[in-house]
């Protein structure tokens, strides 16, 4: 069990760093001309990267009460869908436009909201659509995604995704327990979700079961129950992310009991019994909250150091740029970062408009990259190598130079060192087992856009606790 003081001391506000500068820093000054002038730019390199497409689908049939994601809770069938699936299209088409024919899509990721909201020749056109604009990789290099919500699917409508090209399942499981799914209103079919598991597991290679660590009423010992039946159904990948409770932020939050949240021993009591009993069961542990089995892309892609990690978490996909396509979606390039509108209406408007959808976003600078670069090695492999970071931004500096201009942040991470969660190298550190569970305060040491209060741009704190 991990040291009470260590707890205390580390279990504080700090961002998740799903990217870096963290979205609450993207302004509302760059826009559609700035997108398309860093697009141009990524064309223009000696060697132009490869696309990853996430498609945003925000619908839901019901609020489940922990989600912070971007949705709208809707009936199925209604206008509102049939519109936006055309905003949609309009979208892929125009961002189609921007790209060189060698820039080939390597892989297509649908995110919501609930993407199974859609029917199964709903989402086939989308990816039609996706066909006509883009040039894509041929399987295997091409993999097309989807998260899936088991209370609205039967393991037959998986088939029929997996025949329209869906090579990847990501199933919404978070907790089997009745008394915690009824304190989140998630109710869940535990048969129909197993079986789920096990149609997706047939058709394909990769499949992910999402959990949640923090909810309310759940304790280790249920969490445990919940952990052993994914365990037993096979599933090659387990992301156990820890709950977000930021209720001045999200409305759905407030729902919730407050005295019903387990306390920070109970959390970490379970973060570490799920660790356990995961590597018990011969996955490996990945970045900070995902675990593997050794054959799963995953594994091996944390094995050879290409692990990436995006906004839908940790991904094989290395060095490609990122297309955000929906409601909400966020953009990457090597030098920038934009996020679409997150309202309906604004985004459908400004699609209607023939403008890209972009209301925000940032241009970085060769600072943000040498930082973002030292981040994502701290969240994918546990270790920071200043000459491998180095050479992947800028040429000229040597490690010797990279250890002077980051010797403040190296000063701030003796804490760290004393308490055995960091171990210095001659080149930058390692995280230790122990420190695995406090990656997010350790890279927070790297991130300079962390004021007074960790506010952003929108003036209100943005970040979860880190247990
Ligand atoms: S968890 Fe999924 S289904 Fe529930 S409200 Fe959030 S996006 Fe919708």
């Amino acid at each position: 069990m991990l040291d009470e003081n260590l707890l205390r001391k580390y279990d504080a506000l700090a961002p998740r760093y799903t990217s870096y500068p963290t979205a609450p820093h993207f302004h509302p000054s760059f826009g559609e001309n700035q997108y398309e002038q860093h697009a141009e730019r990524s064309n223009a390199t000696i060697l132009p990267k490869d696309l990853s497409i996430y498609i945003h689908i925000p619908f839901c049939h019901s609020l489940c009460y922990f989600c912070g994601c971007n949705k709208v809770v809707t009936k199925a069938g209604g206008h509102k869908v049939e519109d936006y699936i055309e905003h949609l299209m309009a979208e892929i088409a125009m961002r189609g436009r921007l790209f060189n024919g060698d820039r080939l899509v390597t892989q297509i990721h649908f995110g919501g909201g609930t993407p199974n909201f859609l029917k199964p020749h709903q989402l086939a056109e989308i990816l039609e659509a996706v066909a006509t604009h883009f040039h894509l990789d041929l399987p295997p290099n091409l993999d097309i995604s989807i998260e899936i919500d088991p209370r609205t699917i039967s393991p037959s409508q998986i088939e029929e995704l997996f025949a329209i090209g869906f090579s990847r399942f990501s199933i919404g499981v978070q907790d089997f327990s009745k008394p915690v799914q009824s304190a989140i209103n998630r109710q869940q079919s535990e048969s129909n979700t197993l079986a789920c598991i096990a149609e997706a597991s047939r058709l394909s290679k990769s499949v992910n079961v999402d959990l949640i660590t923090g909810l309310p009423k759940q304790t280790p010992e249920s969490f445990e129950k919940t952990l052993r039946k994914v365990i037993d159904a096979g599933v090659t990948r387990i992301a156990a992310y820890s709950f977000a409770y930021l209720p001045e932020r999200i409305k759905a939050q407030r729902m919730i009991d407050k005295d019903s949240l387990p306390d920070t021993q109970i959390r970490m009591r379970t973060t570490q019994l799920t660790r356990d009993i995961l590597l018990d069961a011969g996955y490996q542990h990945i970045g900070m909250d995902h675990y593997a089995l050794p054959e799963d892309r995953l594994a091996k892609a944390q094995l050879n150091k290409t692990l990436q990690r995006n906004f839908q978490g940790y991904t094989t996909h290395k060095d490609t740029d990122l297309i955000g396509i929906g409601v909400s979606a966020i953009s990457k390039f090597d030098t920038a970062y934009s996020q679409n509108s997150s309202t309906l209406s604004i985004y459908n408007e400004m699609i209607d408009n023939q403008t890209l959808p972009i209301v925000k976003g940032i241009a970085l600078t060769e600072d943000d990259r040498l930082r973002a670069a030292v981040i994502q090695d701290i969240m994918c492999h546990s270790n920071v190598d200043l000459s491998r970071t180095v050479s992947s931004i800028v040429e000229r500096n040597s490690p010797l130079q990279l250890l002077d201009y980051f010797k403040n942040e190296l000063k701030a991470l003796s804490e760290f060192i004393n308490d055995g969660l960091v171990s210095p190298t001659k080149v930058g550190f390692d995280i230790t087992d122990e420190g695995r569970y406090f990656m997010r305060p350790i890279a927070a040491v790297f991130d300079r856009y962390l004021d007074n209060g960790n506010k952003g741009n929108s003036g209100v704190v943005p970040f979860s606790r880190v247990v």
